[in-house]
């Protein structure tokens, strides 16, 4: 490595996704673009998705409801078309992923499937401090069964002075913990660390002592690659506005691991999961759609849909093999960069490769809010989490490496660590 624009110009020029940034819009402030490493929160806009709005308004406009039926994409099947590119990208069978609702809402419908706690059997192991929602799942599911969420939560976190969690303290614990508990939840890639969980080893545990395994993928879909079927997970979901771009709020999705397809589960159901093939004889008794499609409740958005095909057409393309070999190098220059400055600040997502995606969460000792609004004036587009935490994600699809140069350079030239 080099520390130089010319290297980083070097490694863009041969760099085989180059030409994938032109696929998107890149948010600019005063006629000049942002340099936009936020990808982890709001993925950028591909210059598609308006073409596909335009697509379906026209529809609406011309046929208002025989666009369910008629044309080349009915809507009927418009979740139909993004099954293929979304199990390849999750590593899933076309037949065990769907996408509807949005996330939340979609982990409640998980958890009522796969949430069934017994007299001996009733407690969930999740780590410590996830995601906010998912915990808030977590415990209203757990109130509803008349369980008290304090008894029945099983939270494993990191040692002390640890900033991320060891692969083996949570097998110890489904071990430890192996007759008491009715589930594993967690994330498989955690929101604050960046900390890539080895959810093969966490389901093989799960499953050599009979208990479901389900991820939320929200920071790991589309960002690192993913082996759903082939690691026996039971189910999981994610959001799609992150790494996927599919715009704000945009469709959520979940997996199904095939050997449940059969089972019959218990599920909170609606009318757009009956069996396609007789949906609208409306009678009564609900007969699901075999595999993930069986989970869908309500009528899709179809044009929240339509921008999520658009979106989920580039991340196939590119591949997610050829995406993580990028963003294993764009991630590694952003370390390296910030670690040639010998400013005061400790990046706590893990440094071994195989353990983070595109995330560097760094934490800043001193003035860290006054560094990150330093970043956020010279046109750098990262996050901040209270109380000293700058989240930068530099994303293999639309992020350069003379952009994490520029960001190299603009922190170790901040005055902000010192004063
Ligand atoms: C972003 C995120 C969510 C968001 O949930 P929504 O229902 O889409 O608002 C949930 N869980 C995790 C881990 C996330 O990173």
């Amino acid at each position: 490595m080099e520390n130089s624009l010319e290297f980083a110009q070097q490694l863009d020029r041969a760099d085989p996704l180059r030409s994938f940034r032109e696929r998107f819009y890149i948010p600019e402030r005063g006629g000049k673009p942002l340099i936009y490493f936020c990808g982890n929160s709001l993925g950028l806009q591909p210059k598609t998705a308006r073409q596909a709005l335009d697509q379906e308004l026209e529809v609406w406009q011309q046929q208002g409801v025989e666009g369910w039926f008629e044309g080349e994409k009915p809507w009927l099947s418009i979740h139909q078309r993004c099954k293929k590119p979304l199990a390849q990208i999750v590593g899933a069978h076309p037949s065990e992923v769907c996408p509807m609702n949005n996330l939340t809402v979609n982990l409640h419908l998980l958890l009522t499937s796969f949430y069934q706690p017994t007299q001996n059997r009733s407690r969930i192991l999740t780590i410590g401090g996830d995601f906010p929602s998912d915990q808030y799942a977590l415990e209203s599911h757990i109130r509803t069964r008349g369980l008290n969420p304090d008894e029945t939560l099983l939270e494993v976190f990191p040692r002390p002075h640890e900033p991320t969690w060891r692969t083996d303290d949570i097998l110890a614990a489904i071990e430890q913990h192996r007759d008491s508990l009715a589930l594993v939840l967690m994330s498989g890639l955690h929101y604050y660390t960046g900390q890539v969980f080895d959810m093969a080893a966490i389901a093989r545990k799960a499953r050599e002592v009979g208990i479901p395994v389900g991820f939320d993928l929200a920071h790991a879909v589309g960002n690192i690659p993913l082996k759903l079927h082939d690691w026996e997970v039971d189910f999981a979901f994610w959001c799609s506005y992150k790494y996927l771009n599919s715009g704000p709020g945009g469709v959520s999705g979940l997996f199904i691991h095939e050997k449940h397809h059969a089972e019959n589960r218990p599920r909170l159901a609606g009318w757009w999961g009956y069996d396609e093939a007789r949906r609208f004889e409306m009678t009564k008794g609900f007969v699901p759609m075999p595999g993930a499609d069986g989970w869908q409740l309500s009528t899709p958005s179809v044009l929240a849909m339509a921008v999520h095909e658009a979106a989920l057409a580039i991340t196939a393309e590119a591949g997610m093999d050829a995406l993580r070999r990028k963003s294993e190098l764009l991630t590694g220059f952003l370390e390296w960069t910030l670690q040639q400055s010998g400013l005061p600040l400790t990046i706590i997502t893990p440094a071994n490769p195989a353990e983070r995606g595109c995330q560097l969460s760094i934490l800043i000792e001193r003035n860290g809010k006054t560094v990150f609004s330093d970043l956020t004036e010279k046109g750098i587009i990262g996050d901040w989490r209270e109380p000293d935490c700058i989240r930068l994600a530099p994303t293999p699809l639309y992020n350069t490496f003379e952009e994490v140069w520029r960001v190299g350079q603009v922190i170790s030239g901040s005055e902000r660590f010192t004063s």
